[in-house]
């Protein structure tokens, strides 16, 4: 277990950790803002240049492993993990606020994610392909891109970095990993984890900073060939045109604004747990929380009825409750903006159902909301919040419906909930998002699926799967004549 005493950040490079001085802050636990959980202090511009030229030793070793070999180590680190799963469930809860059952299954994914690729280094990673000429051997396989920047945000700690450090390190590149900076502790303590797989030197590094200090140090300067990054549109658009100047590979997963559809013919005592658990958990932070409910008219007033009896049972506790189903937001920032669109929607909309909160601690606590009465042209039903906050629209009919759901410049999730099949298909061909679902909820798609946007929300790549593959490597085409 993580005992209460000061945590401080620290740089990982070439296997050798370096304590981090001057330029930092304190932060404290969003469940519990008298709480302090450790000094975090930033890696130098010089320390992220060091960690990058130490990738590249790592890289020249690491390509020249098999996948067998590489697959050992990513066995060991989700051994290690397995081990900890407790104590980093604990850490990132207390850093970011998110509920520690939901941490805890987290952790959980991030095991399956590590054990997922290392399976990989045993499974073909090429084609035969037929040659024109006799006695020609022609085939195609994957080979490593080289040094791989990490970028992730704070929302999901252990799971994003995860799915890319692992197909990252599978396919035979090294990885440079700097994490946002209101996961930067979990960061630092997962690299201690990982560390004891014994990983040779420089393969994985870690830095850690303020994105605009050092992860333009890292895009301008560092010799990376690849970027994979997860966050903002704002910061992802920045990223690739840096990237596209450099020409180096790059993955941008960005900004959302996910729509549940309910059907009249839906069945609500089963849909709004699943609306609730998708707008809600995680505070509304998940990329593919719904931001949007468009509900079919006829079936409106019930609705309506239903939900607000379902929001008086959600209640907003501290994350390391274990009944916590809602925690505070991540940081102060969070807090501040989320609270103005609070602010806006009680004074332009209505809210018709309210979460409510129950705690003695001073934390950043905001009750979930769900408003009504603004029209497609609202900030509300346009802006990226991230936090508890949905908008209900309702549709004239299903092509309604579609409609207001296709209505916005981002495409990462979406959900219909209906027992009609003619209809949860044509919204599955007809839905301009990257993950459609029927009766299940916006969030959580499974670690072995394809993860990603279409529209503003991604560079149009895909994370997890099979499909995280082909980001991190490229293919190379031989072809043998072995007699003439
Ligand atoms: P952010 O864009 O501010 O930061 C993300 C990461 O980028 C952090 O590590 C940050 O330090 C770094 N960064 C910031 N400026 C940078 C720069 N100039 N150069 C290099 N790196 C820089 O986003 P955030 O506030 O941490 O995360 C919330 C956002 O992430 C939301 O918009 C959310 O929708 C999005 N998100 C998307 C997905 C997805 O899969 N689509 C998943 C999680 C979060």
């Amino acid at each position: 277990m993580i005992t209460k005493t000061n945590l401080v950040t620290k740089n990982f490079a070439g296997g050798k950790w370096q304590e981090l001085q001057g330029t930092g802050k304190i932060v404290y636990n969003p469940s519990n803002i008298n709480e302090k959980v450790g000094d975090m202090y930033f890696s130098t511009p010089e320390q992220v240049l060091h960690a990058v030229s130490e990738a590249q030793v790592g890289f020249n070793t690491w390509r020249k492993q098999t996948g067998i070999e590489r697959a050992n180590y990513l066995y060991k680190m989700a051994d290690e993990l397995e081990k900890a799963k407790e104590e980093i469930a604990n850490l990132a809860s207390r850093e970011m606020g998110k509920p520690i059952s939901e941490m805890l299954g987290e952790v959980i994914r991030g095991v399956n994610l590590l054990h997922y690729y290392a399976a990989e280094g045993v499974r073909s990673n090429g084609q035969l392909v037929p040659a024109s000429d006799q006695h020609v051997l022609q085939y195609s396989k994957r080979v490593p891109l080289g040094v791989v920047a990490i970028i992730t945000p704070w929302n999901f700690p252990v799971a994003i970095p995860i799915w890319k450090i692992a197909p990252a390190l599978i396919c035979g590149n090294s990885v440079v990993w700097k994490p946002a900076e209101n996961s930067a502790f979990t960061a630092t303590r997962l690299m201690e984890i990982f560390q004891k797989a014994d990983l040779p030197k420089g393969v994985l590094n870690l830095v850690i900073g303020e994105g605009r200090v050092i992860g333009n140090t890292l895009l301008e300067e560092g010799e990376i060939n690849a970027v994979s990054f997860t966050g903002s549109t704002l910061t992802g658009t920045h990223i690739a045109s840096l990237s596209a100047k450099r020409n180096i590979k790059f993955q941008t997963e960005m900004g959302k604004k996910n729509a549940a559809v309910i059907l009249k013919d839906a069945d609500l005592e089963k849909t709004i747990p699943m609306i609730l658990s998708g707008a809600f958990r995680s505070a509304g932070q998940k990329c593919t929380a719904t931001s949007r409910i468009i509900v079919e008219k006829e079936i409106y007033p019930d609705f309506i009825i239903a939900l607000r009896e379902a929001m008086s049972t959600i209640i907003v506790k501290d994350a390391l409750d274990t009944n916590s189903y809602i925690g505070p937001v991540a940081s102060n920032s969070q807090y501040e903006t989320i609270s103005e669109y609070v602010d806006l929607a009680r004074k332009e909309a209505e809210v018709i159902a309210e979460g409510k909160l129950e705690t003695i601690n001073e934390g950043y606590y905001i009750r979930p909301i769900v408003v009504s009465g603004v029209g497609p042209q609202h900030k509300l039903f346009k802006e990226e919040i991230f936090g508890p906050i949905a908008v209900v629209l309702q549709a004239e009919d299903f092509y309604e419906a579609v409609e207001l759901c296709n209505q916005s410049e981002f495409g990462l999730s979406a959900s219909i909930f209906t027992n009609n099949m003619e209809k949860a298909l044509l919204f599955l061909e007809t839905a301009e998002v990257g993950m459609v679902r029927v009766n299940q909820e916006t969030a959580g798609v499974e670690y072995q699926a394809p993860f990603g946007g279409m529209k503003w929300s991604s560079s149009h790549t895909r994370e997890q799967g099979q499909s995280a593959l082909d980001f991190y490597s490229q293919v190379k085409t031989c072809a043998i004549k072995y007699s003439f």
